[in-house]
């Protein structure tokens, strides 16, 4: 069955252990991904945000990594960088691949960078990890504040630009604004419900039901902390997918694996997305809700924005 997935690290560990998009020792590959049925897969550059001064020489670094693994793996990948590219991926029988940037420190406040960036192919970012920086303030800050101006600017730059707005990590106030400064549907990439394990990246219901009142989606999130306090498992990580649908609608669920960006997860890696589609119907899940959750509702945010 197909999936798409909203997030993952993996472009990050390549760098740091020298291997290849192709096979290797983390949570995602394309050997491994390709029999799972993945079509498209968020890659997130990451920076430390206490690097701010080297944040952009290090996201551009990850950037080239990314480029040159799709260069050398053209066989199997594909860049997706407008609403039609998604299509082409049933054709083509490669995995798709989207350019996301997880904190936007090496943006600064220069829409210039921004435009940059595009051009390499960036069509998601999330404002903020988990500090505070020139455009909002991230869920880690105690006394979390919203979005600053330039923050505004940047979030209205990339409306007009096509680029996806991610509001994961981003603090509960900045959540809440910018979702009245993008004009397009936000996606969170990577979180769960709080109602059912209390972490704070975690979404409240209030957040649940704001994400749907905007025509958003969330990427249910498989990393442990975020699944349950206690004996975290698939089948608790399936009860947040339940959690969400019942409260918002099926319509604005999708998959957010966080693969390599955390050591422990409910799935070995992505091989075990084989095995998801026959764990939902098992909870009672139809074909055409498992569908929506895995693939559909994922494509079709993707595409009103890129
Ligand atoms: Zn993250």
């Amino acid at each position: 069955m197909d999936i798409i997935d909203l997030h993952c690290d993996t472009i990050s560990v390549l760098g740091e252990k020298n291997e290849n998009l192709y096979s290797n020792s983390g949570h995602f590959d394309i050997l491994r991904a390709s029999e799972a049925g993945l079509i498209l897969q968020f890659f997130a550059l990451f920076t430390m945000p206490a690097d701010r001064n080297s944040a952009l020489r290090h996201t551009l670094r990850l950037a080239e990594k990314y480029l040159s693994q799709l260069d050398k793996y053209d066989d199997y990948l594909y860049p997706v960088k407008t609403a039609g590219d998604i299509n082409n991926s049933t054709e083509n029988h490669k995995i798709g691949c989207l350019l996301h940037l997880e904190g936007a420190e090496c943006l600064g406040k220069d829409i210039a960078v921004l435009e940059i960036l595009y051009r390499l192919g960036l069509r998601s970012i999330g404002l903020t990890w988990n500090h505070r920086n020139l455009l909002a303030d991230g869920i880690g800050e105690s006394n979390g504040g919203g979005i600053s101006d330039k923050g505004k600017e940047m979030i209205q730059a990339m409306d007009q630009m096509g680029i996806i707005l991610d509001l994961a990590h981003i603090s509960e106030k900045a959540y809440f604004e910018a979702l009245e400064h993008y004009n397009r549907p936000v996606i969170v990439s990577h979180a769960n419900a709080r109602q059912l394990c209390p972490h704070r990246r975690n979404l409240t219901d209030e957040q649940l039901r704001a994400l749907a009142r905007h025509g958003g989606i969330v990427g249910v999130n498989q990393v442990s902390d975020f699944v349950a306090v206690e004996k975290p498992s698939l089948d608790k990580f399936i009860d947040h997918i339940i959690y969400i649908s019942e409260l918002i609608g099926v319509e604005h669920v999708a998959l957010g694996s966080d693969f390599d960006g955390a050591d422990d997860i409910v799935l070995k890696g992505v091989q075990d997305y084989k095995n998801l589609p026959a764990k939902m119907r098992e909870r009672g899940f139809s074909e055409d809700e498992i569908r929506k959750i895995l693939s559909e509702n994922a494509g079709r945010t993707i595409k009103s924005i890129i």
